[in-house]
C-alpha cells in the first residue's frame, strides 16, 4: 500500500500574501531538509503538504519533525476512491494500533464527485472494523483512537496517527539576526528560538586563541552542527577576540573589563549584522544570571548598538533551560569542559551595576576602531550543515 506522510501547518493567523511567503518557503525548508534522502516529489494541496514515503519513513519522518513551521504530520495510507479499499485501509492502520478501547472514524470529503457522503463513509468503514476486530466499542466524543478518512481527487488518505511537530514559523520568513554563540549551555537554546521564529540564524562566535584552546572552537562547530538540523545550514563567524582582551586587560580598570569586553562583542556584531543585512543580534542572556546580566550591565553594554538585541531566554529559569537544550541535543556538548573566552577572563570583583560614564571614560584608553577593524579583518567564516 501506497504511503505518504501528510504534513500540517500554518499560524492560523496568516492571510494573504503572507501565507503564500509562508507556504513557498515552508516547502523550500522541507525540501532541504530531505536532501540525499532521494529526490520526492512534494505535493501542495488544500494548506496540507504530502511526501511520498518508501522504505526510509524513519529518517523522512525524523528529518520533516525538525522543520519549523509545521504543526504535526501524520503517516497515512494512500488508496483508490473506492469504499472497500478505504475499509481496508482502515483495518490495516487500526490494526497497528497498540492501545485503547473506543474510537471512531472521521471523514473528510474536499472530493464532492466521490458518491458517498462523509456521515455515510464513516458509517461504512467503523461497521467494517467493528466487524474485523475484537473488543473495540465507538465513542464518538471521546474516543481512544481516531481513524481519520479524508476523500480527495487523487486518492483516499487514511491514518490513525497524529505526530505533534514544532509549530513555529518557517526559518527565513521573519529575517536574518546575528546569534552571539558561545560554548555554553544558553546560546545555542536561544539561536534554537530565534529560529523558531522564522529567523535565520548567522552565528558569531569570539575566540581567544590561545588562551582558549582549538578544541573549544571546535566545540562551538559542534554547537552549530546541531541546531543547523533545524535550519537547514548555519553560517558562523569566529571572530578571533585575543588582541582586544589583552588591550582591555592591559588598559582598563578590572572592575569593568567584562562590560567593555561585552561592549566590544557588540560592537562587532553590529558590524556583522550590517555586513549580513541582518536586522537584530540574539543573545543567550537571562535575567540576573550573572553579574552582566543586570539590568544596569546589558543598558551599558546594549548602548553601542541600535540595532534591536533579542533575549530569548531572558524569563527562563536555567533548569527550563536546560531542559530544551537537552530537547535540542546541545547539553552533552555544552557542558564539555572546554574554557569559554569569558571564563579566563572574569575578574574578582566585576561592577555589578556599572554606570555608563566611567565605562565610556575608561573605554578612552583603546583605540576602540582599530581593534574591531583589526580583529573584524581576521574572523573566520565557515559554513555549518547537519550531520
Ligand atoms: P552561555 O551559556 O550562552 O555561554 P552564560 O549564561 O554563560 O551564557 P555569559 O557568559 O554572560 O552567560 O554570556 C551571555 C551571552 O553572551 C551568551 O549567551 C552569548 O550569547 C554571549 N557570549 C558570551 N560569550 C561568548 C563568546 N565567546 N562568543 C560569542 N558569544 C558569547
Ligand atoms: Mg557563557
Amino acid at each position: 500500500m501506497e504511503q505518504v506522510l501528510l504534513i500540517r501547518y500554518g499560524e492560523i493567523s496568516l492571510k494573504g500574501k503572507n501565507r503564500h511567503q509562508f507556504e513557498r518557503r515552508l516547502l523550500q525548508n522541507v525540501k532541504d531538509a530531505l536532501k540525499g534522502l532521494e529526490p520526492r516529489r512534494i505535493e501542495l494541496a488544500y494548506g496540507r503538504m504530502y511526501v511520498p514515503l518508501k522504505e526510509n519513513a524513519e529518517a523522512v519522518i525524523e528529518r520533516v519533525k525538525k522543520v519549523f513551521g509545521i504543526v504535526s504530520v501524520s503517516v497515512a495510507a494512500v488508496v483508490p476512491l473506492e469504499i472497500e479499499a478505504i475499509c481496508e485501509a482502515a483495518l490495516q492502520q487500526f490494526n497497528q494500533v497498540k492501545e485503547g478501547e473506543t474510537f471512531k472514524v472521521e471523514t473528510q470529503r474536499p472530493y464532492k464527485q466521490f458518491p458517498l457522503q462523509s456521515p455515510e463513509i464513516s458509517r461504512r468503514v467503523g461497521g467494517y472494523l467493528l466487524k474485523n476486530t475484537g473488543n473495540w466499542k465507538v465513542d464518538v466524543h471521546n474516543p481512544d483512537v481516531t481513524v481519520n478518512v479524508e476523500v480527495r481527487q487523487e486518492g483516499a488518505y487514511v491514518y490513525t496517527n497524529k505526530i505533534p511537530c514544532l509549530g513555529g514559523l518557517p526559518v527565513g520568513t521573519t529575517g536574518r539576526a546575528v546569534l552571539l554563540l558561545s560554548g555554553g549551555i544558553d546560546s545555542p537554546v536561544a539561536g534554537w528560538m530565534g529560529m523558531k521564529r522564522g529567523l535565520e540564524i548567522v552565528g558569531l562566535h569570539f575566540h581567544s586563541f590561545p588562551f582558549t584552546s582549538e578544541r573549544s572552537k571546535e566545540k562551538v562547530i559542534d554547537l552549530a552542527r546541531k541546531i543547523s538540523a533545524y535550519s537547514g545550514k548555519v553560517k558562523l563567524y569566529v571572530n578571533h577576540f585575543t588582541e582586544i582582551q589583552k588591550a582591555i586587560r592591559k588598559n582598563c580598570p578590572e572592575q569593568y573589563y567584562v562590560t567593555i569586553m561585552r561592549r566590544m562583542m557588540f560592537r562587532i556584531a553590529d558590524r556583522i549584522c550590517r555586513q549580513e543585512e541582518a536586522k537584530a543580534i540574539v543573545t543567550g542572556e537571562s535575567l540576573g544570571q550573572v553579574a552582566s546580566q543586570t539590568l544596569e550591565s546589558m543598558g551599558v553594554i546594549n548602548e553601542v548598538t541600535k540595532i534591536p538585541v533579542l533575549r530569548p531566554l531572558i524569563a527562563l529559569d536555567k533548569l527550563e533551560i536546560i531542559d530544551y537544550a537537552q530537547k535540542i541535543d546541545t547539553y552533552d556538548i555544552s557542558i564539555q569542559p572546554y574554557e569559554d573566552c569569558c571564563t579566563l577572563f572574569v575578574p574578582k570583583h566585576p561592577a555589578i551595576r556599572p554606570k555608563l560614564e566611567p565605562v565610556q571614560k575608561a573605554e578612552e584608553a583603546l583605540d576602540i576602531e582599530g581593534l574591531i577593524q583589526e580583529s573584524v579583518d581576521k574572523t573566520e567564516v565557515l559554513v555549518i550543515y547537519p550531520d
